[in-house]
């Protein structure tokens, strides 16, 4: 890569700053965590590399609901957007 600038974003799992483009959007949508593929939904997002470790480690320390600011993030919530998750990263 060149000296181009690039937009960083850090990722809540690693806390690495990476290229925009390397990285998962994730935003809140009714108080759920959903993947924004395009990264381009308003409102407040967070990042995650395409690594499930990335996500165990964001999962661990609470970072999805923290970061997009949703109360009561329940299990089964959790799991369905791990498996979106998973599906995404597949691709
Ligand atoms: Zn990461």
């Amino acid at each position: 890569m060149k000296t181009r600038k690039v937009p960083l974003r850090r990722c809540v799992g690693c806390m690495e700053s990476k290229p925009k483009g390397e990285l998962l959007r994730v935003v809140e949508r009714d108080g759920k965590p959903v993947i924004d593929p395009g990264g381009k939904a308003n409102g407040r997002g967070v990042y995650l590399c395409r690594d499930e470790a990335c996500l165990a480690k964001a999962e661990k320390k609470k970072a999805l609901a923290r970061g997009l600011k949703i109360q009561g993030l329940t299990p089964e919530d959790a799991e369905v957007f791990r498996d979106a998750f998973r599906e995404e990263i597949k691709q």
